[in-house]
């Protein structure tokens, strides 16, 4: 099965990408012309703002859910973002941390407000005046609206943090101390997660590759997806509020993202 990805960031050509089953981490970077300016590879994130981030050490994994299920792995909005090595993860993870809050349906109260409260110790975090308290209470708000968000993007929020912070703990512990060498020294827009904004996207199903098995109806919260057994099911774009979790589903590789009028 192939699956099509956006690789953006700190590639020489940031573009559609084919995913083959298979294929490693590594070989969709390369896809994607490999690291930009001659810099190395230093992290990347998988499935937009509330999917995956790895390290180097995941290169040569099989970018697919089974071999990544370890670190969390979501495919989501399809986005892959690749930093290189003169990017700050923190920064980059607080850019995450934001678009995920602007993206939730608002439908948990959990993901709601602990989104937004994530976003104000991160801005705590990044003008250094959040200490290793504060910073624990990052972690543990992370947490809880991972286990009781409803849906995968909710959920997603903890495993980019925890995954960032266990990799890269000297660039967390440097925005505590109230400096970061990496933020000081890179001068260049920094990267910004997601896509296409998100009221031009709507989350389809293919009905060529839809076998009808209802999986994703009886997921989705929004009660968004109909259709009979054996058949192609359907979303109603008024209901759907984007949230990815079907997507991550369907064994079939049936439902996409699409631009609206795009
Ligand atoms: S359904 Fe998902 S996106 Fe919506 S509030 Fe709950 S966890 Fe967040
Ligand atoms: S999970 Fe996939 S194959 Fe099953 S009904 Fe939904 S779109 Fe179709
Ligand atoms: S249709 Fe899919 S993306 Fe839309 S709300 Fe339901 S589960 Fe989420």
């Amino acid at each position: 099965m192939v699956k099509e990805y956006l690789v953006k960031g700190d590639v020489c050509v940031p573009g559609k990408v084919m995913v083959a089953d298979g294929m490693t981490i590594r070989q969709v970077i390369e896809a994607a012309g490999g690291m930009a300016d001659g810099k190395n590879f230093k992290a990347v994130q998988i499935g937009g703002p509330s999917g995956t981030l790895l390290c180097a050490d995941q290169l040569d994994l099989s970018l697919d859910a089974k071999t990544l299920a370890p670190f969390g792995f979501r495919r989501g909005d399809s986005v892959i973002t690749v930093l290189d090595e003169g990017r700050c993860i923190v920064d980059a993870v607080d850019r995450f941390m934001k678009q995920t809050q602007t993206d939730f349906c608002g439908k948990c109260v959990s993901c709601r407000e602990g989104t937004r409260r994530i976003t104000e110790l991160f801005d705590a975090l990044m003008n250094g005046s959040l200490n290793e308290d504060g910073f624990q209470l990052l972690l543990d708000i992370a947490e809880m609206v991972s286990v009781t968000g409803f849906c995968a993007l909710g959920k997603g929020v903890y495993d980019t943090l925890k995954n960032a912070y266990q990799f890269f703990p000297e660039e967390f512990h440097a925005h505590m101390g109230g400096s970061c060498a990496l933020c000081a020294a890179d001068t260049r827009p920094p990267v910004e997660p997601g896509n296409i904004p998100y009221d031009r996207r709507r989350i389809v199903i293919d009905p060529s590759l839809c076998r009808g098995c209802s999986r994703c109806a009886r997921s989705c919260h929004a009660e968004a997806i109909f259709g009979v057994i054996k058949s192609p099911f359907t979303i109603d774009q008024k209901k759907c509020v984007k949230c990815f979790t079907c997507m991550d589903l369907c064994a079939f590789g049936a439902i996409r993202e699409e631009e609206i009028d795009g």
